[in-house]
């Protein structure tokens, strides 16, 4: 790959040496030779790239470029692009297509960005390790034995296989820092609000966020540019100026307080990572940087916290896949059968019951058969049972439960209570430092099917991620180097930094990677 990041292409093309057309056809080359293996994309879109590849070098030629003409971009396939598949990782929308364009999509296209494709991606978003696709799983570039990370992992897995310039993610508790981290390339989540989420499929509103990856900080920056700022499409978007984020880049690190919260480096950490990390803090520290601890007391709670908010609410967000509006419809007839047999069945039962002179089981069959479903009902059932995966239902179950009359106080009320402490302790923290330092992910990569069957140690994955997303606070992830014990694996160090202060992160970033 001649151009790998858009920073480089973007300067060849400017001086005559590739084409946008040339860009794509590299591009698709590299996913022809690699994509059977890692399932990175749900979708590729070759003509269409290339037809628009072809309109920005005309338009070059007349002397009108875009600012993002020849970005080729993969997007993750749960963010909408007009006539394209949107399946969200599902049989639930395996044959929906998009009516309209999420804003970020609208906001790119007119910049001269092309989509190469739709990513694959774990079941509408729910996962850490890409393997709840209902298109199977992800594989990560550097070994496909292991897992790329997720939700985001066919994103991620496209920019490290240098598969497109860049990729665009949803972040939700981790899903765009922890497979860039994975996949060793740079991932960012934007505040709670700099970026609007119209058009970007809801798992969890509160906690959703678009977000670039990508192999370098000056493309995540150049791509946040377009991306960022508000819109009258998303409510929640923020009305607050969006900076030219690339102008900072290069102003380095001397005088910056960066926080370095206990918590993160406690037990459970691998001990490599640990290492790695203060590797890169040490160094920030010759640059001019000045490194405290800091603590985040809350911290513990935070997986507990999340996988209720976010649990609650999907079962929320995922009521309007009944296969009637949306979504996999099962089989009427077949519904209407399963009915009818599971009604001759009670009713065997019950004139068994009759003849036993069993009381109790014949008023226990009767009730039965009275809340028998209506054949809308069972539709709705049948239909959602085949359409989600196993993951998607136990989330719902999950949020369902936290929700119920009788729990909500203990469990919805108590971990939003807890969400608010989360907060403070970061508020508090950024009084007396700039940005804090943590690992993206407490593991290197793991393999395919060591965590899948224990949805707990699946969640742990998440605990240096979700934290931000309660918060809203904006968190960016960069490769620091490979795993010593799974060689050749990547490695991230995660910034977080006050709502809104993406451009110091990138600059500090920047500094990390130069
Ligand atoms: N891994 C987390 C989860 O499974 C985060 C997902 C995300 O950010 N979309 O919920």
């Amino acid at each position: 790959m001649e151009y790998p990041t858009f920073a480089e292409a973007r300067r060849a093309l400017d001086a005559g040496e590739t084409s946008c057309e040339a860009l794509v056809s590299s591009f698709l080359a590299r996913i022809d030779e690699r994509d059977d293996e890692i399932n990175a994309f749900t979708t590729v879109d070759r003509d269409g790239a290339l037809n628009h590849a072809r309109y920005l070098d005309s338009q070059r030629e007349r002397g009108n470029p875009r600012p993002l003409a020849g970005l080729v971009l993969a997007v993750k396939d749960n963010i909408c692009i007009r006539g394209y598949p949107v399946t969200c990782g599902s049989r639930m929308l395996e044959d929906f297509s998009s009516l309209y364009d999420a804003t970020v999509i609208d906001r790119l296209r007119d910049a001269g960005a092309i989509f190469i494709g739709k990513t694959n991606c774990d079941e509408f978003a729910m996962g850490s390790s890409n393997e709840t696709s209902y298109f199977g799983p992800v594989r990560n570039p550097h070994d496909t034995e292991y897992v790329p990370g997720g939700s985001s992992g066919g994103s991620a897995a496209a920019v490290a296989a240098g598969m497109c310039h860049a990729a665009l993610g949803s972040d939700t508790g981790g899903s765009v820092r922890q497979p860039a981290a994975f996949c060793g390339t740079v991932g960012l989540k934007p505040t709670y609000g700099r970026v609007s989420r119209s058009g970007l499929v809801a798992f969890a509103s509160s906690l959703d966020a678009i977000g670039p990856l990508t192999r370098n900080v000056e493309d995540a920056a150049t791509l946040l540019n377009i991306i960022a700022g508000q819109d009258e499409r998303d409510a929640t978007s923020a009305p607050v100026d969006v900076p030219d984020y690339t102008t900072a880049l290069g102003d380095g690190v001397d005088g910056l307080r960066i926080g370095l919260p206990s918590e993160y480096f406690a037990d459970g950490l691998d001990d490599d990572i640990r290492r790695m990390v203060h590797e890169q803090v040490d160094q920030l520290e010759d640059k001019g940087a000045t490194v405290e601890e800091v603590s985040l007391p809350h911290t513990e709670y935070g997986v507990a916290t999340y996988y209720l908010v976010a649990t609650a609410e999907a079962s929320s967000n995922l009521a309007r896949y009944d296969g009637i509006r949306y979504g996999h419809r099962a089989d009427l007839q077949e519904t209407k059968q399963a009915l009818r047999e599971r009604r001759d069945e009670l009713e065997d039962e019950l004139a068994t019951a009759r003849t036993q002179g069993d009381e109790e089981r014949v008023a226990e069959l009767e009730a039965q058969l009275d809340d028998e479903q209506s054949t809308l009902d069972a539709l709705y059932t049948r239909s959602r049972t085949e359409g989600f995966g196993d993951e998607v239902k136990r989330r719902i179950m999950l949020g369902t439960y936290a929700l119920s009359a009788g729990y909500y106080d203990d469990y919805y009320e108590k971990a939003q209570r807890v969400r608010t402490l989360i907060r403070h302790d970061f508020e508090q923290a950024f009084e007396d430092v700039d940005a804090l330092i943590t690992p993206t992910t407490p593991t290197p990569p793991f393999r395919l099917g060591e965590k899948v069957d224990d949805p707990l140690e699946m969640y742990l994955n998440d605990i240096y991620t979700v934290t931000a997303n309660l918060a809203g606070l904006p968190g960016l992830t960069v490769p620091i180097g490979t795993h010593p014990d799974t060689p050749g694996l990547p490695v991230g160090l995660q910034l977080l930094g006050p709502h809104f202060d993406e451009a110091l992160l990138l600059r500090v970033g920047e500094a990390i990677m130069e």
